[in-house]
C-alpha cells in the first residue's frame, strides 16, 4: 500500500510528529482524495498542538490534524460527480449531516451534529486528504494555492462583516489576527468608508494598514472609545466586527457603537464576558449577532465573486512560509506571536 508523510498528534501531549509512514486514505462513494499543496496553521491546530484543554476536550489521538488546505484532486469516489481528477480545489471544513432542522433550513453550517475536519476526523498537514465531495470547493485558476489555503479563515472574515450591511458606513474591527486582517480588507473591498482597526501589537497595525484600514488605534496606548467617537462625529461607529475574543473588548465595544448599530460577535472569549445591557444594548437597541464558520455554500460564493473582482488583497496577510518538513518553527512562530498567518507548504 501507497505511504504517505503526515503531521501527527500521536499522544495526548504537548507537541505532534511528523511520520512518513502513513498509509493514503482510500475514497469510496462520495469522497475525493486531494494532494495537499498548501495548508494554514489555524488556532485550533495551536490548541491541538499545545494539548490546551480545549483540544483535550475534542481530539483523539493518534490523528493528523490540520483543516485549512488547498490542493488538486487525484482520486474521486464512484459516487462524485462535482469533481475531477486535476480539478483544484479548497475544502470547508464543517462536515454537516444534511439531515438535520438547520441543515435543510438552509444553516447548514450550524448543523446539529456537525464534524470537523481535522478534530473529528483525519486533517490535511499530510501528503494527502481524504474528504466528503461536499466539503470541496473548486478554486478558480487565477487563485494560488497559497490565497486557495487561506479561502477558509476568509470566508469567517466575510462572514462576520457582510452579516449585515457595510457599504458607505463606519466599520470597527476588534483583534488584527488573520481572520480581524482579513476583515480589514473585506470591509474596504464592500464600501465600508472607514475602517478603524483595534489591536494592541503595532505591527499588525501596519498590516492592517496595507489591507486597508483606515484608521488605527492601540489600546494601551490609545483611548480607543475616544478615538472611535471621535472618527464618528461622536456618534460612534455604525458597525463593530469583534474578532479579538479579549473578554474586555468584547465588554467595552458597545461603547463605541452607535445607536441602532451593529455588532457582530465572532472571536471566541476564554470565560463569560459582563455587558451593560442597558447603555450599550437595550437603549442603544443595538443588534448583535453571533457568527461561527462560513455559511454553506453563501460565504464561498460571495469569496468567489470578491476574489474574481480583483477586490482583495490577502498577500500581507501571509507571515510566513515553510515546508511541512519546518513544522516546529512555523508553531515556534506563532508560540513568538509573529503576526499574519503560517503557511505550510507540502
Ligand atoms: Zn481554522
Ligand atoms: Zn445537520
Amino acid at each position: 500500500m501507497e505511504k504517505m508523510k503526515g503531521l501527527v498528534k500521536v499522544k495526548p501531549e504537548p507537541g505532534a510528529e511528523l511520520l512518513h509512514d502513513l498509509p493514503v486514505p482510500e475514497v469510496k462513494g462520495d469522497e475525493i482524495l486531494v494532494k495537499v499543496k498548501c495548508a494554514a496553521i489555524c488556532g485550533t491546530d495551536l490548541h491541538i498542538y499545545d494539548w490546551t484543554p480545549y483540544a483535550q476536550q475534542r481530539v483523539k489521538p493518534p490523528m493528523v490534524f490540520g483543516h485549512e488546505f488547498s490542493g488538486e484532486v487525484v482520486e474521486v469516489g464512484p459516487e462524485v460527480k462535482k469533481f475531477r481528477v486535476g480539478d483544484r480545489v479548497a475544502g470547508e471544513t464543517h462536515i454537516a449531516c444534511g439531515m438535520c432542522f438547520q441543515c435543510e433550513t438552509g444553516n447548514a453550517h450550524i448543523c446539529e451534529s456537525m464534524k470537523i475536519i481535522g478534530v473529528h476526523t483525519e486533517g490535511c498537514f499530510a501528503d494527502y486528504i481524504k474528504i466528503p465531495a461536499g466539503c470541496g470547493w473548486k478554486l478558480a485558476d487565477s487563485v494560488s494555492y497559497e490565497v486557495g489555503a487561506l479561502l477558509e479563515p476568509l470566508g469567517v472574515a466575510v462572514h462576520s462583516v457582510l452579516a449585515d450591511a457595510v457599504n458607505g458606513m463606519s466599520v470597527v474591527i476588534y483583534g488584527c489576527g488573520p481572520i480581524g486582517l482579513m476583515a480589514v480588507n473585506v470591509a474596504s473591498a464592500c464600501g465600508a468608508t472607514r475602517v478603524i482597526a483595534v489591536e494592541p501589537v503595532a505591527e499588525k497595525l501596519a498590516i492592517a494598514k496595507k489591507m486597508g484600514a483606515t484608521h488605527t488605534l492601540q489600546p494601551g496606548k490609545d483611548d480607543v472609545i475616544a478615538g472611535i467617537l471621535d472618527l464618528t462625529g461622536g456618534r460612534g461607529a455604525d458597525v463593530i466586527v469583534e474578532l479579538s475574543g479579549n473578554v474586555q473588548a468584547i465588554s467595552e465595544c458597545f461603547r463605541g457603537l452607535r445607536k441602532g448599530g451593529r455588532v457582530t460577535l465572532a472571536g471566541l472569549p476564554n470565560g463569560p464576558v459582563t455587558l451593560d445591557l442597558v447603555d450599550g444594548v437595550i437603549y442603544k437597541e443595538a443588534k448583535i449577532l453571533g457568527v461561527t464558520g462560513r455559511r454553506m455554500y453563501d460565504t464561498w460564493w460571495q469569496i468567489e465573486a470578491l476574489l474574481g473582482a480583483g477586490k482583495l488583497n490577502l498577500e500581507p496577510v501571509i507571515g510566513g512560509i515553510f515546508p511541512l518538513e519546518r513544522y516546529q518553527e512555523a508553531f515556534a512562530a506563532l508560540h513568538a506571536g509573529r503576526p499574519g498567518k503560517m503557511l505550510l507548504t507540502i
